[in-house]
């Protein structure tokens, strides 16, 4: 029989994944000898033997490789016959595993499940059951190298049982540095009304506390999370005062799939995203309420038609959940907008006034990760938040850097980003950047980037606005600064995100955003490649009345936008004149006099005040609110939309704001249903955005658009808005890895300072903009075009 010998190279997501050991257990059960092992680029194999078992070892190779490997490129070659007669793992090379990447957190994988149900296993019903396949890394890692030594693991000394594993090529659990089992390993602890450290089983005692309507701290992987049933409605809504949280919804930890879909409709891709190794909260459209059983408290999600559910993604909350047989709500540890709790010693003092008991345990948490977010749209994921599984795994960049950059993000839904050569590392989700202890965790984290990634930045990118905590700490850094504009920043953060350099007509649609001239911008139309950007449309400027108090006050910028609608003259029939009439003169009058009343060309206020007018909300609790509340009104059957002439605005053309709100305003008055309403407003922006893009075209004849910035999370408005362009021939780029919102913001800084220094074809598009600008409609028109 013939002997045969090649040579392979594997590149990609292969190390600390398991992916020696597979191929040892392939190599052997086909009766091949070789080698094995890791080095800086990947990993190498020579295999030898039979010609057929050499064929088959090769296609199983990338035929069903490790569920969490990656491979993005193959290799093989001839090697010499050498006769050898048994299969090995190479040791490393040194330093050759020095700069490996670490892994994000992954949720429990199907054998440790089996393990941890087999009542001959000596893992069975142990909450820290993992393997190369999955288990805490992220959030366990102190320092690189990735051993066990750097890991909040290091405390505990593997067991002569663990030991053999990590050691055998053979298993499973070789070389999986958060390896053990209940004689080595962490325990769990519950602490309850009866004391600390409780007699009993933990698990136990925490489920009986559960079932009689507690709320329970549990320590997670990232952080400390609140549970309480979600059937029961007086634990939900104790929790929900405890917290000091009114409106914003919880999240559902279901059981499995089924049990999600007694509770939501789950197509393909979400049922994909709920089972993945990531194990996201995923949002899902509600079935109604009566047609489920148990139910979901009323408390949970209030008046929303989404609910946020989430799978078990640690062996404890499996536990958990197959113990209670129910779904139970899952929650930040944290009061209000606080960053959520993860140090054992805050949570006592933290958590104590909002959970009954704590069940916990002895594996310290390095780095605080909150879950993260996804939406699916058209099959594709719409990351509401990127954090806990996603994070720190890299994000290829279209141009490599020439220098490091840290990009320190913006302020709400903060992260920050570093990138070496053309890997960006986006961070976990650090929270609004407004307070010490944000702060601490950002420069905390950016440290610990620093030393895990080997990355000394020498370009620092920030944001424009002067009061940001994240400008104020970029500046007094000693590193080439680089200001982005932040919607240029959203658009930039979109075609990172899409593998693309531009030019493209970007729509940023947001909040708000500190603009080149020192007004607040919002809702705007750039030209824009990663390099620079033009602004060549954005929605007609409004007072906004009391400065941050009407984000707060949607009413505010209704009754701006009223008042400009019938020029002083608001016909005092309209509710939200009504409901408001103490201040509403008083706010007007601080608007018309711009006293405290910053100009905005804001598309997130101009949500907030049809929705206002529309009886949605009138104040919000949290960020956003009125403009969720807004969509989830809008009768999705209603096809017509109210029309919106774009205007021309000097060198530029202008939304005219103030004639959607007339226009909702009238028919309100005419007892037009607000469904109807709502649907139509957002058809009307939806044709906006198509129609500046299409003005955009002309001038300079880009017809690929990107859509960012956090208004286009309403899913109503992103697939109108997708579907017309597309009709209307543009390619249309949308977010995929990182947030559209600001948690994105930090990947478009630092694809920008990256680009800065390369030659931008951006220059040429801004000539043509520049001439065709004085011509956005008299001129075009006159020529025919
Ligand atoms: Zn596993
Ligand atoms: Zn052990």
């Amino acid at each position: 029989m013939s002997r045969r010998a090649v040579a392979v190279r594997i590149e990609g997501i292969v190390q600390g994944v398991g992916f020696r050991p597979f191929v040892y257990g392939l190599a052997t059960r086909l009766g091949l000898a070789g080698l094995v092992g890791n080095d800086e680029r990947g990993v190498f194999i020579e295999v030898e033997g039979g010609s057929a078992p050499v064929e088959e070892f090769l296609a199983a190779l990338t035929g069903d490789p490790p569920p969490l490997a990656v491979i993005e490129r193959i290799t093989t070659g001839p090697a010499p016959v050498t006769g050898r007669r048994t299969f090995a793992i190479a040791p490393s090379a040194a330093g050759g595993d020095r700069h490996a990447l670490v892994s994000p957190d992954v949720a429990t994988c199907d054998a440790c499940l089996r393990d941890l149900t087999d009542p001959a296993d000596r893992r069975c019903g142990y909450a820290f059951t993992n393997c190369t396949g999955c288990g805490p890394r992220f959030t366990i890692v102190r320092d690189v190298p990735y051993d066990r030594a750097n890991t909040t693991m290091a405390g505990f000394r593997m067991c002569a049982d663990c030991a053999g594993e990590y050691h055998d090529p053979g298993d499973r659990r070789f070389h999986a540095q958060p390896v053990c089992c209940p004689a080595c390993g962490p325990s769990l602890r519950f602490d309850g009304p009866g004391g600390s450290g409780a007699a009993g089983d933990p698990l136990e005692t925490a489920v009986r506390l559960l079932r009689e309507g507690g709320v329970l701290a549990v320590k997670g992987l990232g952080g400390y999370h609140l549970a309480a049933l979600a059937a029961h409605e007086p634990a939900v809504a104790a929790l929900r005062s405890r917290k000091h949280r009114e409106d914003k919804p919880f999240a559902v930890m279901a059981g499995d799939v089924a049990a999600a879909r007694r509770l939501c409709v789950v197509d393909p891709a979400e049922e994909r995203l709920l089972t993945g190794p990531a194990r996201p909260v995923v949002l899902l459209r509600r079935l109604p309420d009566a047609s489920v059983a148990p139910s979901v408290a009323p408390s949970v999600a209030p008046g929303n038609r989404w609910l946020g559910v989430l799978l078990p993604y640690t062996p404890l909350h499996h536990l958990l959940l197959r113990a209670l047989g129910q779904p139970i709500v899952l929650t930040s540890g944290n009061v209000s907008d606080e960053p959520i709790v993860y140090r054992d010693e805050h949570a006592l003092e933290r958590l104590g006034g909002i959970a009954d008991a704590f069940l916990t345990h002895d594996r310290p948490i390095h780095i605080r990760t909150d879950d993260s977010v996804v939406r699916v749209f058209r099959g594709r994921d719409l990351p509401i938040r990127r954090s806990r599984g996603y994070v720190p795994h890299p994000l290829p960049l279209a141009r490599a850097a020439r220098r490091p950059v840290l990009a320190c993000g913006a302020e709400l839904k903060h992260t920050f980003c570093l990138v070496k050569d053309d890997r960006a590392f986006v961070s976990h989700h650090i929270g609004d950047l407004e307070n010490y202890e944000t702060l601490r965790s950002f420069t905390e984290g950016v440290d610990h980037f620093r030393r895990l990634f080997d990355i000394t930045p020498e370009v620092v990118a920030h944001d424009l606005h002067p009061d940001y905590l994240s400008t104020k700490w970029a500046l007094d850094q000693d590193a080439d600064l680089v200001g982005v504009q932040h919607h240029h920043a959203h658009i930039a953060s979109c075609l990172a995100d899409n593998g693309v350099a531009g030019p493209v007509a970007g729509v940023a649609f947001d909040g708000l955003g500190y603009g080149s001239d020192g007004t607040l911008w919002g809702g705007e139309f750039l030209v824009a490649d990663l390099a620079g950007f033009e602004r060549a449309g954005h929605l007609a400027p409004v007072p906004m009345p009391g400065g941050a108090t009407a984000i707060r006050q949607p009413w505010r910028m209704a009754a701006v936008y009223l008042d400009l609608a019938y020029d002083g003259d608001v016909p005092e029939d309209l509710d939200v004149v009504r409901r408001n009439a103490g201040q509403w003169a008083a706010v007007v009058a601080l608007a018309r006099r711009g006293v405290n009343a910053p100009l905005t060309s804001s598309m997130g206020r101009l949500f907030d005040a049809v929705a206002a007018v529309a009886g949605v909300r009138d104040a919000i609790t949290y960020e956003g609110q009125a403009a969720v509340e807004f969509e989830q009104l809008a009768d999705p059957a209603v096809d017509d939309a109210y029309p919106c002439g774009l205007v021309s605005a000097g060198t530029r053309f202008a939304v005219p704001g103030v004639e959607l709100v007339r226009a909702v305003a009238g028919d309100l008055r005419a007892g037009v249903p607000r469904e109807v309403v709502a649907a139509r407003f957002h058809n009307a922006v939806a044709r906006v955005v198509a129609d500046g893009c299409t003005l955009v075209r002309k001038a300079c004849g880009l017809s690929t658009v990107a859509l960012s910035g956090g208004v286009f999370q309403n899913l109503l408005l992103l697939g109108r808005a997708v579907t017309l362009l597309e009709e209307r021939g543009f390619t249309v780029l949308t977010h995929h890895r990182v947030p559209p919102n600001d948690g994105g913001v930090s990947l478009g800084q630092a694809a920008v300072a990256a680009a800065m220094a390369a030659n931008s074809p951006i220059r040429g598009v801004r000539r043509e903009l520049s001439q065709a600008r004085h011509t956005w409609f008299g001129g075009m028109s006159e020529t025919g075009t």
